[in-house]
């Protein structure tokens, strides 16, 4: 059991009910429980009778928007719940021409923040079988009796560092903001890494790289990786051999970030998808932190006109890689 407020999610399940039984909708995304109390995976409800399954709890972390690209091929207009992250990914989507808006409704849920399984269970030091949330306090229940402990301690890491967590995209806001957030330290573990020399940095990566299984759920779980053809999969030219190679590895990653150069959203998607927690924020937030040195503050899917940095030219752009 882990259901946060019962009244939010009447209002929206009232809200959708009617946009997909007047037929302003034909599908909308939603989370439902998964196979465990602590998973909401995505719902895709088409029949009003879908919407029954429909949940907003503490773990509708997954996003959203990324499923527009295969559920528009056979809809008309799809309605999507989303959070800040989902908007800021429809945002890239759009800017990449991979949506289009008249076919979206979004509903916009202001988020207070997704919480960690992993967390719950360390902190509960024994089995969890479900919580109860009241007043930003989690109330975890095991066999042994019942702990408490402050909501912000068993968010998840991408949560902790989300700078946005209002839809800053929609076409109806459904619950109160929660407003802009001060991240403090938001670049700490990048500046710790980038404190190392050239060969501590690369073996931090070689061996964090090394535990890859390349299944790719974090390019499927990414706004920015939309690509109709991935370089991974492409046979001529073959960018990416197939066995288990660690430069193979390497070579992924390095790839697919330079890809999300001044696009990444920094949602935290690739990193929760992966089943052997790689961390990938690290190499996102690296270059994050130096786009906006070099080219100033910029964050990726806040609107859909800013040109990311590395799509536009101005003759005073730091030119050294060429310069050299
Ligand atoms: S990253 Fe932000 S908007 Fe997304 S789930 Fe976490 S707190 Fe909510
Ligand atoms: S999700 Fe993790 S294991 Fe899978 S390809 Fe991505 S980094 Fe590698
Ligand atoms: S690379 Fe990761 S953090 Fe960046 S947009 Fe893709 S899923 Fe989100």
């Amino acid at each position: 059991m882990a259901e946060r407020n019962v009244d939010e999610l009447k209002k929206i399940r009232d809200v959708v009910s009617q946009d997909l039984l007047g037929g302003r909708i034909d599908l909308l995304l939603g989370w439902e429980k998964g196979h465990y109390w602590w998973q909401s995976r995505p719902l895709f409800a088409a029949r009003e009778e879908d919407l029954e399954k429909l949940t907003w709890d503490s773990f509708c972390a997954v996003n959203l928007s990324r499923y527009l690209l295969e559920e528009l091929k056979d809809h008309q207009k799809v309605g999507v719940l989303v959070k800040g992250c989902d908007s800021r990914a429809f945002n890239r989507l759009l800017q990449d021409n991979m949506v289009k808006r008249e076919q979206v409704i979004l509903y916009g849920l202001p988020c207070p923040g997704m919480l960690d399984y992993k967390l719950i269970v360390h902190y509960a030091e024994a089995e969890p079988v479900g919580i109860v949330e009241q007043n930003g306090q989690v109330v975890i229940k095991t066999a042994a009796g019942e702990k408490t402990a402050d909501r912000q301690q068993l968010l998840m890491e991408k949560c902790r560092g989300c700078l946005y967590p209002d839809p800053v995209v929609y076409d109806q806001l459904l619950l109160e903001p929660q407003g802009v957030k001060e991240v403090e330290e938001r670049f700490k573990s990048i500046e710790e890494l980038e404190s190392l020399s050239d060969e501590e940095r690369y073996a931090y990566w070689e061996k964090e790289l090394s535990r890859c299984l390349r299944c790719y759920a974090c390019r499927q779980a990414c706004p920015y990786c939309s690509c109709r053809e991935c370089f991974v999969e492409q046979e001529n030219p073959r960018w990416q051999g197939r066995a288990y190679q660690p430069s193979e590895n390497f070579m992924f990653h390095l790839i697919r970030a330079y890809h999300g150069v001044g696009r990444c959203i920094d949602c935290g998607e690739c990193q929760r998808a992966c089943p052997v927690d790689i961390p990938l924020q690290e190499l996102n937030r690296k270059l994050i932190k130096d786009i906006n040195e070099l080219y100033g503050h910029y964050e990726a899917g806040l609107d859909n006109e800013t040109e990311p940095p590395l799509l536009t030219y101005r003759p005073d752009d730091p030119a050294a890689f060429s310069e050299k």
